[in-house]
């Protein structure tokens, strides 16, 4: 995983990107979507092994995970906006594998499965993987990962949150 912030900050600002007036519960889901599929980590728990089709990085990280979580909760919650709602959850929920693809640990992400169970990674891996105890977080490697983040997903979603701010302000 890149960290929860990580995550969580691209799902914000793709709502604010493809819907300005995203509700706080698009964005609350959104967020919430953004971070879910690290759930898998459970299944080391479980004793399901890292690489299996429901092991870390696995099936939750999918796209078909992502179609079906967001259709989900689109039509639990989308009301008369169920499009917006799932195409911003769909690209929230995806955007945690793509992140997690761009990282330099692990095992890749299963974004096939259950059609493909290889896993991939993409050709750049600038995110530094984030720890998965709390304890590690607040160590030398969290200060690195923060540090990777800032500058590979922190400060492109800043700008890009700035610009539609000031594209937004100059509408009025
Ligand atoms: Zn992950």
């Amino acid at each position: 995983m890149a960290s929860i912030f990580g995550h969580g900050l691209v799902a914000y600002t793709t709502s604010k990107l493809i819907n300005s007036k995203s509700s706080k519960l698009l964005l609350l889901l959104a967020i919430g979507s953004a971070i879910l599929p690290d759930l898998d980590v459970l299944a080391f728990k479980f004793g399901i092994d890292y690489s299996h089709p429901f092991g870390h990085r696995g099936f939750t990280h999918s796209v078909l995970f992502a179609v079906l979580w967001s259709a989900l909760l689109s039509y639990l919650f989308g009301k008369s906006r169920k499009l917006i709602f799932a195409i911003v959850l769909f690209l929230s929920t995806v955007s945690h594998g793509v992140l997690d693809a761009m990282t330099s640990g692990g095992k890749g992400v299963g974004f096939f499965i259950p059609f493909d169970n290889s896993r991939y990674f993409f050709p750049f891996r600038g995110i530094k993987v984030s720890p998965i105890g709390i304890e590690e977080f607040f160590s030398e490697w969290g200060i690195n990962v923060f540090l990777s983040e800032l500058k590979y997903i922190g400060i492109p979603c800043f700008i890009i949150l700035i610009t539609l701010h000031f594209a937004r302000i100059s509408k009025l």
